[in-house]
């Protein structure tokens, strides 16, 4: 018999909690939210191609930022995305 649960989903990915504290310190750290000034929604990042290996190897910073590694949060050269950039 399958339980019913009610999850806390953030405003800026697919991630659930249990609890409303959890998905806040999700959200506090997501690459979705620009508030964290990550490479996902910044203006400079470009998404690579291909499958996930592909797309690690190939994804760029326009700031020379080398991406091969791991993506940033909370980065000094970020500026905000324009809606006609997604
Ligand atoms: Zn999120």
């Amino acid at each position: 018999m399958a339980r019913k649960l009610i999850m806390f989903g953030c405003d800026y990915c697919k991630e659930l909690r249990k609890t409303d504290k959890g998905i806040k310190n999700h959200e506090a750290k997501c690459f979705l939210n620009p508030a964290t000034r990550s490479c996902l929604t910044c203006k400079s990042f470009h998404k690579g191609r291909g499958d996930l290996v592909d797309q690690r190897r190939t994804r760029e910073c326009k700031k020379l930022i080398n991406l091969s590694e791991c993506l940033y949060t909370d980065c000094t050269n970020w500026e905000e995305k324009n809606e006609d950039d997604f």
